[in-house]
């Protein structure tokens, strides 16, 4: 072999990874895109109104046509939901909401906007896991969120990043546990296993994050959901 030919093959690989670098960010788009479009079909099948956004933006605007005029909003406890900006619009809106996560709330504040949360007229959520075959899964410690999304707000909506998406609900739980939780719990400050790890430790620490698991098959009878499904990665 010729020092030319062994030239020519040494640029060849720099030309494929300079191209592969390149189109990093458009292929993990298209892997969101595709999976979060496919997730579409089998919400539908289970019961629920499902719409499929291509972007913050795009998933932002979905959310706020389905608010009505007026309607008081319950907050669930994601960084979805805050990563789309929705929350800044209801409030410069004018919309009641009901948001556990704001500054400066007491204990018992907190707890009443909780109890709010679950008879408002629209509630907003994200949830830790999406089943490939349309199941919503997710995990609470105080249970407002599970309890809000099952019975009692008029209306659901939840919006969840493609990444959240799996195959089944064992990937489900090992997600909620292994990358969910510890990045949740991190953000709040809890010193607990999985925390220091990064993996779940089936801890049983007095702060113990997991505690309610709502694995939600078809849309309940008397609650109307919509899934908003966004083609990136959103939340933890
Ligand atoms: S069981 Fe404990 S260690 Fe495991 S994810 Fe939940 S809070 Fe973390």
């Amino acid at each position: 072999m010729t020092a030319d030919t062994n030239n020519k093959k040494v640029s060849g690989r720099a030309d494929l990874y300079a191209r592969r670098l390149a189109n990093r960010e458009g292929i993990r788009q298209w892997y969101l895109r595709e999976r979060g479009q496919r997730v579409i079909r089998a919400l539908a099948k289970n019961g629920f109104a499902a719409l499929y956004a291509d972007s913050s933006e795009e998933a932002a605007g979905l959310v706020l046509d389905l608010i009505p005029p007026g309607a008081a909003i319950g907050l669930g406890g994601s960084m979805t939901l805050r990563e789309i900006g929705v929350p800044e619009v209801l409030a410069a809106r004018g919309h009641t909401l009901f948001d556990h996560w704001k500054a400066g709330l007491t204990p018992e504040e907190v707890m009443a906007t909780r109890r709010a949360q679950l008879t408002c007229d629209v509630f907003l959520t994200s949830v830790n896991a999406l089943t490939a075959d349309g199941q919503l899964v997710c995990c609470d410690g105080a249970g407002n969120r599970v309890s809000a999304m099952t019975f009692g707000p008029k209306k659901v909506v939840v919006v969840v990043g493609a990444n959240k998406i799996v195959n089944d609900l064992d990937a489900a739980f090992r997600r909620i546990k292994d990358v969910a939780a510890p990045q949740a719990l991190s953000d709040i400050g809890l010193e607990i296993p999985c925390v220091k790890v990064g993996s779940c430790q089936d801890c049983d620490s007095p702060a113990r994050g997991c505690r309610v698991t709502l694995i939600m098959e078809r849309k309940p009878y008397n609650t109307d959901i919509t899934v908003v499904v966004v083609g990136k990665a959103l939340g933890f």
